[in-house]
């Protein structure tokens, strides 16, 4: 049974429950009731979130010449955000029950009942509640729509007045662009060239839900790729099939994976042309996992009037001009659950569901589980410690698993999606046969077939 046939909730809710049995994450805040919108990644979580974040910098900066890293902070001075246009326009619209208070997304609680209300005006939400007879999930009516903006406020030291104000960024791009000049006049790029970003973002998001996808703190990994306004159209393409080989890298399935042109009316007023990329999330359906959008000069121009520095790029003939920008913007916690949802699969084995994690090599917590076949043998331990140490120096991310008998460590590792178990035995130790000396058994995941391998060739068969 693969996950994505079955469209029921149950396979969402066993994937978080499976999150939460085997420390991949933890609702946030969990002893004190929680906190709405937060989760904790566990030990395997992390594990699972730095290595698709470091194949993400290992396909979008080192693998490539022409994009550079850049970590920002997430506080800056408030100015950026008003240029940004996000003081003024970063908004969400909200209707409240108006029996129990409870706050939802109006445009959300419209596409529930097959009502598309991206861009929308409050009086067009409004209406369209009206003419659908939209009830809270209480069933109780709602109030008028009202905009409410999302960013997180605070104050910086003790200054009291309106220049103490600070906002948690609610996108990581802001930073990009507030160090254009420095990454120009430090590296000196040809354009076209990118910045591009991993952090943390803040949404007060109105109504967090499902999982990891809505939540009010998340990370992203954005590039700003910078262009020569003629040639947006063909470097819109380049990037969109980088963004196709991303997503099979991560080794989501091309049925699962689709690309939405917003509609032009939809557009936000700075964009010319924006690709939501969606994922098929079991339960859901198609929902946003990454987005495209071809941002004009818009924000570089904004920053460039608003601090009253030049934005300019200078060529080597002394042409100046502001260049355009495309965005790739990926949310972690989406791609993560998409990694999830498409990896979970159940068999049958031995006459029991088995369910397992069919995760890629390179972004599997563990990439490989080593044990020895009885622990009270203190010949097999030692070997298998030598065994567990030189695969460690290897790919670092390595279980060692003396727990239970043998069926228990596969289908603990299986649950996790350890791609391979090494098990040292007497064999390894030429107690059966001479020739088996220095060989293990090493047990594969998907088919759950076991091969003797020598010790000298594991390195290159987990790879
Ligand atoms: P949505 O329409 O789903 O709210 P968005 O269009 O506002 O998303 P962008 O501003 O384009 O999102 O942000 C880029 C990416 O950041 C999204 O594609 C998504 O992967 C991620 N992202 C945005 N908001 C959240 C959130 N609240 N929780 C988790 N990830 C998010």
């Amino acid at each position: 049974m693969k996950n994505n046939t079955d469209t029921k909730d149950s396979v969402m809710e066993k994937i978080v429950a499976l999150c939460k049995r085997r420390g991949f994450v933890f609702q946030g805040s969990e002893i004190y009731g929680g906190l709405k919108g937060t989760w904790d990644l566990g030990p395997l979580g992390v594990a699972l979130n730095n290595n698709l974040k470091r194949e993400w910098w290992k396909m979008f900066v080192d693998n490539r010449e022409d994009v550079y890293g850049l970590d920002a902070a997430i506080l800056m001075n408030g100015k950026v955000w008003e240029a940004s246009g996000h003081v003024a326009g970063f908004f969400d619209p909200l209707v409240e029950d108006t029996e129990t208070g409870e706050r939802f997304r109006a445009d959300h609680l419209l596409k529930d009942v097959g009502v598309e209300a991206d861009g929308m005006s409050l009086e067009e939400l409004d209406a369209a509640i009206l003419e659908h007879k939209v009830m809270s999930p209480k069933g109780n009516t709602l109030s008028p729509a009202r905009q409410f903006n999302m960013m997180f406020e605070s104050r910086i030291g003790a200054t009291a007045g309106p220049e103490g104000k600070v906002y948690l960024r609610p996108e990581t791009a802001q930073g990009i662009f507030v160090n254009f000049k420095n990454v120009v006049d430090t590296m000196s790029p040809k354009i076209p060239f990118g910045i591009a970003q991993i952090g943390k973002a803040f949404r007060n998001e109105i109504a967090p839900r499902e999982f990891l996808f809505r939540v009010r703190e998340f990370e992203q990994m954005e590039i700003e790729y910078f262009v020569k306004e003629a040639d947006w159209e063909t470097e819109f393409e380049k990037l969109r099939a980088d963004i196709v080989a991303w997503h099979e890298h991560l080794g989501l399935s091309a049925e699962n994976i689709r690309e939405y042109e917003v509609p032009e009316n939809d557009l936000a007023h700075y964009s010319k042309r924006t690709i939501d990329f969606e994922y098929n999330y079991p339960g859901k359906g198609f929902d946003e996992l990454a987005g495209f959008a071809y941002r004009t000069d818009h924000d570089l121009k904004n920053h460039m009037e608003a601090s009253g520095k030049s934005m300019e790029y200078i060529e080597s003939d002394g042409t100046r001009f502001v260049p355009h920008v495309l965005e790739p913007s990926f949310g972690v916690g989406r791609a993560l659950t998409a990694v999830l949802c498409e990896a979970y699969t159940e068999d049958e084995m031995n006459g029991e569901v088995r369910p397992y994690l069919k995760l890629p090599n390179h972004l599997a917590p563990f990439r490989v589980a080593v044990s020895p076949l009885l622990k009270n043998k203190p010949e097999l331990v030692e070997k298998a410690r030598m065994v567990f140490k030189a695969l460690q120096a290897e790919f670092g991310n390595v279980a060692y698993d003396e727990n239970g008998n043998i069926g228990k460590r596969y289908r603990r590792q299986d649950e996790i999606g350890t791609p391979y178990c090494v098990v040292v035995d007497f064999e390894t130790l030429g107690q059966e046969a001479p020739d088996l000396i220095d060989t293990v058994t090493v047990r594969n995941r998907d088919t759950s077939e076991q091969e003797r391998i020598s010790i000298a060739n594991l390195v290159n068969y987990c790879q």
